[in-house]
């Protein structure tokens, strides 16, 4: 058994509004809901991959093939508000501002899709003017169907790489997502 990992950084931020805390057991005076704020982290994500054996090129995988998730993350993780549609905000924050600025009676997004499910959403901009404060605001956004916390995202992560590694019989072995240099969640598929 084989096993190699590979390391993305990326800067996102997000809003977890389901957070409750049990204060007994929390440190005096650190018991404030803060992550329902909208805040921002430097992210890690560490992708780890198993073989059974090494191709004909003596790898589990050449490194460089890994760059079908920093594509996704550059793409669609990196600077961006990660937000759940079923975030209570959801309308205050996005659809009501895309209404106003469109003229357009319901949201149109542009979903991103995996083995045709639905992993996500970005903003179709047509109809916002480029340049405006609206257009920079949207173009800010993805949207998901989860509440953004670090084992979400690790989980979300896992079944995007596994996906499509499963043609090449390459395992996902785990996902760990750092949201802060300590303070980390792993996803073991
Ligand atoms: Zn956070």
């Amino acid at each position: 058994m084989w096993q190699i990992d590979k390391t993305f950084d990326f800067c996102y931020s997000h809003r977890v509004y389901v957070q409750k805390l049990n204060t007994d057991l929390c440190s005096v005076g650190d018991t404030s809901c803060a992550c329902r704020h909208i805040h921002g982290h430097q992210g890690k994500v560490q992708v780890f991959l198993e073989g059974d054996h090494l191709d004909d090129r003596s790898m589990v995988l050449d490194f460089k093939e890994t760059g079908f998730i920093k594509d996704f993350i550059n793409n669609y993780l990196d600077h961006k508000f990660i937000i759940d549609r079923n975030d209570p905000m959801f309308e205050y924050l996005v659809t009501d501002l895309f209404k106003k600025t469109t003229g357009l009676s319901c949201l149109n997004t542009l979903p991103v899709t995996i083995a045709e499910r639905c992993i996500g959403q970005t903003i179709h901009l047509d109809h916002v003017p480029p340049g405006s404060p609206e257009y920079e605001i949207l173009e800010g956004y993805f949207i998901v169907d989860f509440v953004p916390t670090s084992e979400n995202l690790s989980k979300w992560l896992h079944t995007i790489a596994q996906h499509r590694l499963k043609e090449f019989n390459i395992k996902v072995q785990r996902v760990e997502f750092w949201e802060t240099p300590k303070s980390r969640s792993s996803y073991i598929g």
